[in-house]
């Protein structure tokens, strides 16, 4: 070892009391709180930076917190949007000084009609499709593009089943960013219209969401400066589910509900909720107690729930085939945390059929006055089916999250609603109706 090195490694030990920090050429505070990337499967811990795979194990990183001690009275005094939750993220504390889209803090509806409807007495519906682009992706891409900016990447990028696209075009817009965005050639037309708007840089790529996703790698390896926020800036992306986990504990007054149902995509979210409330726990900003998590997905494409009910721990791909598209992943990255979750706290992974998701999105429609889109109707379907099988307590306090907006995926339902009468401007064509 050299002596210049010796020294090197001296004031390393020295200065870095609390782990790893950040990568070379990363300005210090970049992350805010986060201390490192740690692996999920071996513990090992990287350098906050563009990574996303163990160096050691090939693992999933996530992103782990030095944090300090926060209180309900800051939280509560900082502005409506995720950033109140700025020191439990990996963002710098100038965060509100750069343009982003500033989601979340959006409502967490009492639904007693729909709980009527369930046999839920106690139910709440978190509805994030008020949300800039209208679903939660707002949230997880708000938090990718603090990165991808301290990270210094030219291009704002996603491979996306349509809601991440949305939200990565209209962030990366308003951030004065080079965006493209690469969903299936197959998604809904309001979603394609809902990216193109934002960015002429709307790449349809034939085939499914895993084709996409895969396609998305390869330029991840191959382009300098790109920041895919699901794939290369994952563990930093995935940190803005927890909000919605924060958001849940706070409008409660505080404290966690005794279950939650989730849609299962790629998983992320499910583990960031859980994430979320451990971390509540352990800051002492919310009383422990048992919760459960339940998972959503639609019976076309239902790795998980599969692996779930077959009592086993490997998810095995599937080819999805269903109308709630922006769930359809076939290998999903996070699917083997969500069973741990379900399992550990007593929850459950189960799923519908497209017709029970269409029925789902008319319940919530008619009995609360919320028009969410196919992942929504999901929800509300695999909700509805929990209790019917007695694997939710329809007596504890439960929230389901709606994750997106009806009216991105119009057609899941067009055929089933219009117009009761078509008539003449006529008062007697009116009463002829027999709606009066
Ligand atoms: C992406 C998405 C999900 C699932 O998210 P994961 O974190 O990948 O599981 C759920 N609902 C909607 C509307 C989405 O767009
Ligand atoms: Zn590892």
């Amino acid at each position: 070892m050299s002596a210049a090195s010796t020294i090197e490694s001296i004031e390393t030990t020295t200065e870095v009391s609390t782990g790893p920090g950040t990568a070379p050429g990363v300005r210090e505070g970049a992350f805010g709180n986060a201390r490192s990337l740690l692996c999920r499967e071996c513990g090992h811990e990287v350098e906050l930076g563009p990574s996303y795979a163990c160096p050691e194990c090939f693992g999933p990183l996530e992103v782990a917190y030095d944090f300090p001690a926060v209180t309900r009275e800051e939280i509560e005094g900082g502005p409506r949007n995720i950033w109140r939750y700025k020191a439990l993220l990996p963002v710098p504390t100038d965060i509100e000084e750069s343009p982003n889209t500033e989601p979340g803090f959006t409502r967490l509806l009492e639904a007693g009609n729909l709980g009527r409807a369930l046999g839920i007495s106690k139910l709440w519906v978190k509805d994030d499709s008020t949300n800039p682009t209208n679903s939660f992706k707002d949230r997880v891409v708000a938090c990718a593009l603090s990165a991808a900016r301290e990270l210094d990447a030219k291009v704002f990028a996603c491979p996306s089943t349509g809601n991440l696209a949305n939200a990565v075009a209209a962030a990366g817009a308003r951030a004065g960013m080079k965006t493209v965005v690469f969903i299936p050639s197959n998604l809904e037309k309001p979603k394609q219209v809902n990216s193109a708007v934002y960015t002429d840089s709307l790449v349809a790529v034939e085939g499914n969401y895993d084709d996409v996703n895969k396609l998305a790698q390869e330029i991840a390896a191959e382009e300098e400066g790109w920041a895919f926020v699901n794939v290369n800036v994952r563990p930093f992306y995935a940190e803005g589910s927890k909000t919605l986990g924060y958001e849940i504990a706070e409008q409660l007054g505080w404290r966690l509900p005794d279950q939650v149902v989730i849609p299962v995509a790629s998983g992320s979210q499910l583990t960031k909720v859980h994430k979320a409330f451990q971390e509540l726990i352990k800051l002492g900003l919310v009383e422990e107690k048992p919760y459960k998590i339940f998972g959503a997905q639609a019976n076309g494409c239902s790795p998980v729930s599969t692996a779930y009910k077959a009592g086993v721990d490997a998810i095995r791909p599937v080819k999805p085939d269903t109308i709630a598209k922006s769930l359809a992943i076939g290998n999903p990255a996070d699917g083997i945390y969500v069973l741990d979750i379900a399992r550990e706290t007593g929850g459950a992974v189960e799923d519908v059929t497209d017709d029970e998701v269409r029925e789902g999105i008319l319940l919530l429609a008619r009995s609360e006055g919320v028009f969410t889109e196919t992942a929504g109707g999901t929800t509300v379907a695999v909700t509805r089916k929990l209790v019917q099988t007695g694997q939710l307590d329809p007596e504890a306090e439960t929230v389901i999250i709606n994750t997106g907006m009806g009216l991105k995926t119009l057609d899941a339902v067009s055929d089933q609603v219009g117009p009761a009468a078509t008539i003449k401007a006529s008062y007697s064509a009116f009463v002829g109706t027999g709606i009066a």
